[in-house]
């Protein structure tokens, strides 16, 4: 598990039910507790209208970098144990839910497996990701027009 190079990590994360900055909060210190992540970063947190299936409440969004020596799919078995843990439900899909979080970028790996797409195909057409994330790294890519994404609080 803990064998390997460490690789930098980006990840989204958000929330549109029940007490949202709780939730992300959970999910980081779920992260901070795990001793194969280290040098975490936190993103402001941002709200933004869902994008898709738009009949939801607006999401509370994040990201977080780190360092890891966990794999990708054991990352993706712990992310997904902290969805599980906060309760998610999956009623609809691309629907509400407590909280999600994508893995965006593992080092410069690409990976396409049947459990994992990283890069995360949609990133580069999401404000969310995208204006949290260029707080953390130098992204060279523009935040998509018309996009509303507005502060909610500010932690860098
Ligand atoms: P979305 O985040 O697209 O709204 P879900 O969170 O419900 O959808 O999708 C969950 C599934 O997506 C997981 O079971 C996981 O196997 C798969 N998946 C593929 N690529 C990724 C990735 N880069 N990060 C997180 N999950 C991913
Ligand atoms: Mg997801």
């Amino acid at each position: 598990m803990s064998g390997q190079d460490e690789k930098t990590v980006l990840l989204s994360i958000g929330s549109n039910m029940g007490d949202r900055k709780a939730n992300i909060e959970f999910a980081e210190k779920r992260l901070e507790e795990c001793p194969f992540i280290s040098s975490l970063r936190k993103a402001s947190l941002y709200e933004t209208e869902p994008v898709g299936y738009t009949d939801q409440p607006d999401f509370l969004n994040t990201c977080v970098s780190f360092m890891t020596t966990l794999t990708p799919d054991e990352l993706l078995d712990l992310t997904s144990g902290i969805e599980n843990e906060c309760h998610r439900k999956r009623i609809i899909r691309w629907g509400p839910r407590t909280l999600d979080i994508d893995i965006i970028f593992y080092g410069d790996q690409q990976i396409d497996t049947p459990r994992l797409t990283i890069p995360h195909p949609r990133w580069k057409e999401r404000a969310f990701v995208i204006v949290p994330a260029k707080e953390l790294m130098d992204l060279d890519v523009p935040v998509p027009e018309g996009s509303d994404v507005r502060l909610f609080l500010s932690r860098v």
